[in-house]
């Protein structure tokens, strides 16, 4: 399966890197023809700005939105703002996803932290699945999902940092950091 990473700016490298291990290849998405031939797209954390601007700039948007269509697309933390419908904040969006975030949310760049969290969706067979190791740079929180949502997870508090609509894939958090594969098979799987 060949999956494509945006890889205009933020940590596309790590991405590849996971899903190699995920069994997957991973594909570097600049310009809209990157985007044939894959069955998937991950949009990489980093800072989201800057992805919307770029996204812009090389076309990228309608092109995406077409592929969101029929393939499964994944947003890590700035990612997630970028599908998002809604940011409190003027930057270019995809607008394809149901949910309405707060970036940074969690406070500055020293406030980010690492937690344990509890993901039933990652279960393979019986039984609960161990704890996944999420971390949390500059975060964005999902403060509202739609009606075809399924939060994926929650802080202890209650606050929404994962969540599914349909092939549409958002997390707060970096998967992709943590050597953990559980949520790039996770998001292999939602293809059809
Ligand atoms: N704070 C960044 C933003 O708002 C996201 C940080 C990240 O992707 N780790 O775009």
């Amino acid at each position: 399966m060949k999956i494509g990473v945006l890889a205009l700016q933020g940590d596309f490298v790590e991405h590849i890197e996971m899903l190699k291990r995920a069994g997957a290849a991973g594909i570097e998405v600049r310009l809209p023809p990157d985007l044939a031939e894959i069955d998937g797209l991950i949009i990489p954390g980093g800072e989201s700005t800057s992805i919307g601007k770029l996204a812009v700039l090389y076309d990228l948007i309608e092109p995406i939105r077409k592929l969101a269509e029929t393939q499964p697309v994944w947003g890590t933390c700035a990612g997630a703002i970028f599908l998002s419908k809604e940011v409190h904040h003027q930057q270019p969006v995809l607008g394809l996803m149901d949910i309405v975030v707060r970036r940074n949310a969690f406070g500055r760049q020293v406030d980010s932290f690492e937690t344990d969290l509890n993901v039933p969706a990652l279960a393979a067979g019986a039984g609960e699945p161990r704890p996944f190791h999420a971390v949390f740079i500059r975060a964005p929180l999902i403060e509202r999902v739609g009606a075809d949502a399924e939060v994926l997870a929650t802080l202890p508090d209650g606050r929404i940092v994962a969540v599914r609509e349909r092939n549409l894939l958002a997390t707060s958090f970096h998967p992709e950091l943590t050597g953990d594969d559980r949520f790039h098979r996770y998001f292999l799987s939602l293809r059809r």
